[in-house]
């Protein structure tokens, strides 16, 4: 089997909107639901719908919306669809610690990328026997999976058209996107991203 590089390039992106605003323009709740029961995963991880939470309440309840994505670009340009999950480890850790660090630090709400939930081995998610998650203070619930349209966030408020593979070769980028709803009058970023490599390192790049 060939080996590729995943070497790659990163760049982060923000947009801030009041949260009334992004509910009423780029969410979709009933499409995007419909995808998400077409999904194979639906039902089978605490990190996927069906949630036992109110999700209109659950998305409507902090002023403000702030995006957060990451453009990754990798040095090689025939990987494989397959490499997609390794690929984006890196900046998801990244994203999911910074996410949380927000939620500690301006108590507002998390959402975070839909893959896998990374928490627990392949196909051992409580879910499945019906016992409750064994890590809720890390799962967070992702945008599209509480209606949000991601390619429509990112066209239009970050200016990142979302790409996709074509037969089994990846796109040119991935975007990884996540969201943080809150009520704080401002967000720090930069200090929240300077805690995070001074307590753990540097980001990879
Ligand atoms: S942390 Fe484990 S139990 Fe919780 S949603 Fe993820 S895989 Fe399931």
């Amino acid at each position: 089997m060939k080996e590729h590089s995943l070497e790659y390039t990163s760049r982060d992106f923000t947009a801030s909107l009041p949260t009334a605003e992004y509910i009423a323009v780029y969410r979709d709740a009933k499409r995007f639901g419909a995808c998400c029961r077409a999904c194979p995963n639906y039902g089978q991880s605490w990190a996927c719908p069906p949630f036992d939470f109110d999700v209109d309440k659950y998305v409507s309840t902090y002023r403000t919306a702030l995006i957060i994505a990451t453009k990754i670009t990798p040095l090689c340009r025939t990987l494989p669809l397959d490499a997609a999950e390794r690929l984006l480890l890196p900046e998801r850790i990244w994203h999911e610690r910074l996410l949380l660090s927000l939620e500690r630090r301006y108590d507002g709400r998390a959402f975070a990328y839909a893959g896998r939930c990374r928490y627990c081995p392949p196909g051992s998610c409580t879910r499945l026997t019906g016992e409750a998650c064994r890590h809720p203070e890390l799962v967070r619930p992702s945008l599209e999976a509480c209606g949000f349209d991601l390619g429509r966030t990112t066209e239009s408020l970050l200016g990142i058209p979302l790409q996709w593979g074509e037969g089994n070769q990846l796109p040119e980028y991935l975007t990884l996107v996540g969201g943080f709803f809150h009520n704080a009058p401002e967000v720090d970023l930069p200090s929240v991203w300077q805690e995070l490599r001074r307590s753990d390192g540097v980001k990879s790049v």
